[in-house]
């Protein structure tokens, strides 16, 4: 999301559990609630044998009509059709005998006695050239090759995967990257591609370097960037939705072709999933880009948004609008629309943007079906929103309120906020980086806020109980593609300081998340100490700003191998990926340490071959102090894993018996009994 306002959420306090009852909508919005819905397949198109039939929902509309195109932007309709209204759905149809390839199409509905403008629909599955009309096109063309037999990685738990957060753009825009089709969905099917000095980059960076999933920024078709002129090199996240329900067409070798965006995201998520790597897709069901002149406005005014008890709309977005997950044919729409991903393109996960705007109860049904499809397939969300919403907070998928959700995990903003210092205030620093008196709150991270008899919870900087049941409803992170990447805000709170002290920040602060409980999560090109030359909001600024220098990865190679490392020894090893909080409670030890005489220190042990490791004991240790700090490691027969800013997944960095051991600045030391 583009704006940050999280403190709001952290106001949030958990409240026993409420009713779900229609008095809790807005006077405005209660109107709503008797309206029939309707959630069939068939919505909107549907081509098969009998010919073409169209389906829109729309409960209170006087009239609706089907206009049809040759063209998918220019020309007027060839034909238009009336639609025939069904009471009990709240539907209007109308079809035709032939199969209607090629053709485009937009509904329009009469609502107060006046015909409002054109609407693809809100489930237009094809568009053409920047979203306008509906495009009918036959899926069974758009399918790569061995589509059928296409998987993504199996994963057991949650805690097994490793999240890489990534805008098409600033993987490949960058000369650097050596790929051809730069800024496409296509980049991450190219194979072979280097840098200049002949590093990996694309696809063969993300196998080298380990991740298990992809997290690809909004890739639904989105409103910011105009698709008919590309050249214009426009960047924007995406966090603007149009159809949700179609790729985005700048990301396409051809906007205007409506099944070459369709088949090219299926190229990409193909190549990945024979990579060995899933996609996570980031939805942002909670508001539209335009207000009335939303597909949802356009097709049943009123309905999909929520509003105050004046009728404004209510704005708990921050973008001008909120939608109304807690009615009917909203709460369908998501599930279906996710659905939808994850059957036809094949998507391993999702990630909600602002997911506190929806409610507990459907998040828990999208979860719910998801599982259905694929038990593989895994949800997480920030869970937090942008604004003040009529919503109750008890009702909202807030972070607070995780544990009353099965199979969502939620960002763990104390841990990152902890680590590296307050994402406000850029100069502010945290654990990593020197300041005192996190280190409480970092050790909430470090348990995946679940209860621990060690933690003391109201010492916290951030939520104050142990708000997750299992760590699999934790996602640690310390930086994303909001605020500052971890580089620049290095560079910032550490100014005047060597490079070399930021360096041995960035490989402190992610051995924190990596070896954390919890499911870890990075921003893509960290690894190769990649910055966004000081913009901390960088949604619509140029690839200048966004894109990755993939000549970083020669320049700062000790850090990427720190990285690959660093993911291989969490993949080896079940004890960092527990997956229950009586598991972490039983095996997760911290050692005794003041942190009024000794800040910024950390020590604790994975003990008892911890969910099956096969090392009988890991002894974790984090200095984020500037000076040397020694710490007395119990008499054993240790193997080093890491040391001094160098680790190996292998532990062969040497052996000792224990003792008093120095631990550098802003390090970790990790050892291992066998
Ligand atoms: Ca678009």
């Amino acid at each position: 999301m583009k704006l940050t306002l999280k403190t709001l959420a952290m106001t949030a306090i958990l409240l026993g559990p409420a009713p779900i009852s229609a008095q809790t909508n807005s006077s405005y919005d209660r109107q709503f609630i008797s309206w029939p819905v309707y959630s069939g397949d068939d919505l909107e198109l549907t081509v098969n044998d009998r010919g073409t039939s169209f389906r829109l929902w729309s409960p209170k509309a006087q009239e609706a009509i089907v206009n049809l195109y040759d063209n998918g932007h220019t020309g007027k309709p060839y034909s238009t059709l009336p639609m025939k209204f069904d009471p009990a759905t709240g539907t209007w149809s109308a079809s035709l005998p032939e199969k209607l390839y090629g053709k485009f199409y937009t509904f329009r509905v009469k609502n107060d006695g006046n015909w409002l403008p054109e609407t693809p629909g809100v489930w237009a599955k094809a568009v053409g050239v920047n979203g306008k009309r509906a495009a009918i096109i036959d899926f069974a063309g758009t399918d790569p090759e061995g589509w059928e037999n296409d998987r993504g990685p199996g994963m057991k738990n949650f805690t097994d995967a490793v999240i890489y957060e990534m805008h098409h753009r600033d993987m490949s825009m960058d000369p650097s990257s050596g790929i051809a089709n730069k800024g496409k969905f296509l980049a991450l099917t190219e194979e072979g591609t280097v840098s200049p000095l002949g590093e990996k980059t694309g696809i063969d960076h993300l196998k080298e370097l380990g991740v298990t999933h992809i997290h690809i920024l909004p890739s639904y078709d989105y409103n910011s960037v105009d698709e008919a002129n590309l050249h214009e090199n426009q960047y924007n996240w995406g966090y603007d939705p149009q159809n949700y329900n179609t790729p985005e067409g700048s990301y396409s070798t051809n906007p205007s072709d409506p099944a070459t965006r369709v088949r090219e995201m299926k190229e990409m998520i193909k190549a990945l999933h024979n990579a060995g790597i899933g996609v996570v897709m980031d939805v942002v069901y909670n508001h539209t880009a335009e207000n009335d002149g939303s597909n949802f406005e356009l097709t049943a005014p009123g309905y999909y948004h929520r509003h105050w008890d004046d009728g404004r709309y209510a704005d708990a977005s921050g973008c001008g609008n909120e939608t109304a997950s807690d009615l009917q044919q909203m709460r369908d729409f998501i599930i279906n629309s996710t659905r939808y991903w994850a059957q036809e393109y094949h998507v391993d996960g999702f990630r909600f943007d602002l997911m506190a705007i929806h409610d507990i109860e459907t998040m828990n049904m999208v979860a719910a079906a998801l599982k259905e499809v694929n038990p593989s397939i895994f949800i997480y969300g920030e869970g937090w929103t942008a604004g003040d919403s009529p919503l109750q907070p008890e009702r909202r998928a807030l972070k607070e309120n995780v544990s009353k959700m099965e199979n969502i995990a939620v960002f763990s903003d104390d841990i990152r906020d902890a680590i590296k210092g307050h994402y406000t205030d850029a100069s502010d620093r945290g654990f990593a980086t020197g300041k005192p008196g996190l280190e409480e709150t970092v050790k909430i991270g470090i348990v995946a806020a679940t209860d621990h008899p060690q933690v003391d919870f109201s010492k916290g900087n951030n939520s104050r109980f142990p708000y997750a049941k299992s760590p699999g409803m934790i996602v640690n992170y310390v930086s994303c593609h909001d605020d500052l990447t971890l580089t620049d805000k290095l560079r910032k709170s550490m100014a005047g300081e060597p490079e070399e002290n930021m360096l041995e920040a960035a490989k402190l602060a992610q051995t924190i998340i990596f070896t954390s409980q919890g499911t870890p999560f990075m921003f893509a090109g960290e690894e190769i100490f990649r910055d966004k030359k000081g913009e901390h909001n960088s949604y619509r600024s140029p690839d200048s700003i966004n894109a990755i220098d993939w000549n970083n990865k020669s320049k700062y190679h000790g850090l990427f191998d720190y990285y690959r490392q660093l993911i291989a020894l969490r993949k080896a090893h079940p004890a960092f990926r527990m997956t229950s909080q009586a598991d972490i409670a039983s095996h997760l030890k911290f050692d005794r340490t003041d942190s009024r005489k000794t800040p910024n220190l950390i020590s604790y042990s994975l003990t008892d071959h911890a969910n099956g490791d096969a090392w009988e004991e890991i002894k974790l240790v984090f200095n984020g102090a500037d000076k040397p700090q020694t710490v007395d490691i119990k008499k054993g027969d240790w193997k080093i894993v890491a040391k001094d800013g160098h680790i190996s997944a292998a532990a062969d960095l040497g052996a000792t018996e224990g003792g008093k051991i120095t631990v550098a600045p802003r390090s970790a030391l990790i050892l291992a009994r066998f």
